[in-house]
């Protein structure tokens, strides 16, 4: 059995009726989906989604190309909806230097309020980084060591260092599995199997075979598959390895 750690089943177009994508998933042999917001809207329809099936938890927060919108009052609503029980972590948040939607200033502020959120309620921390983990890095270092996950890891040899040195655990997507995508594969193979989750992002980065389509947590086997080509381990290795540590990172029953 797997999880996918990391999926937007609250994206209305993508999944008009989740319930069925869910069903798909569990036949595939996930377990368990983590469904993450980027705004209120998203994380109040992760919240939903949390409470109305019993394979999903989820993840609330605002993503850096949405904080043009936050304020200290979303602030408080993400507070008010991460007392629910099935809230896993703070996501997914960071910074987004390829968009162009929210202002640097604006990403900022609304990183380090909820990265202070996180530690107030003792919460783990899912990152987005695009273009941005030096930036990222360069926060995180001068914090306290938590739980933090980088959603989609991509980024070079030397953020994966200095992620390692903080503890993080890093994403694996769709990508794991396209055929240039060398340069990732090193890096995941110095990242090690004990610090990899699996993770689909659908309805986006759909792996092969199924690049260019929508992706679908029922998925998730294509990049355990092509995790465990890249490192050379069985696929009942790397389901066990990366549902474990999922399972640790989350604190998942
Ligand atoms: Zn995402």
């Amino acid at each position: 059995m797997m999880i996918d750690t990391h999926c937007h089943l609250n994206d209305r177009k993508g999944f008009p009726d989740p319930a069925i994508a869910i069903r798909r998933a569990v036949e595939a042999g996930v377990e368990k989906i983590v469904v993450v917001g980027i705004d209120r809207d998203w994380s109040e329809k992760a919240v939903a989604l949390a409470e109305a099936h019993a394979e999903v938890y989820a993840v609330v927060g605002w993503h850096p190309t949405s904080a043009a919108k936050y304020n200290r009052e979303e602030l408080a609503i993400i507070r008010d909806l991460a007392a629910h029980p099935k809230i896993v972590a703070i996501g997914e948040i960071g910074f987004d230097f390829y968009w162009d939607y929210s202002t640097l200033e604006q990403q900022t502020v609304c990183l380090y309020d909820q990265l202070d959120l996180a530690e107030e309620l003792d919460l783990p921390v899912v990152f987005h980084c695009r273009e941005a983990y030096p930036a990222l890095l360069d926060v995180l270092e001068k914090r306290p060591i938590r739980p933090y996950l980088l959603h989609c890891f991509a980024g070079n040899l030397d953020d994966a260092k200095r992620a390692i040195d903080l503890d993080c655990t890093f994403g694996v997507d769709g990508p794991v599995t396209y055929k240039k995508a060398d340069d990732l594969r090193e890096c995941m193979r110095f990242i090690g199997i004990d610090r990899l989750v699996l993770e689909t992002d659908a309805p986006w980065l759909s792996p092969v075979p199924y690049r260019g389509k929508p992706n679908h947590p029922a998925y998730l086997g294509h990049i355990r598959d092509g995790l465990a080509a890249c490192l050379n381990l069985s696929q009942e290795e790397v389901a066990k390895k990366t549902t474990d540590n999922a399972r640790r990172f989350y604190r998942l029953p």
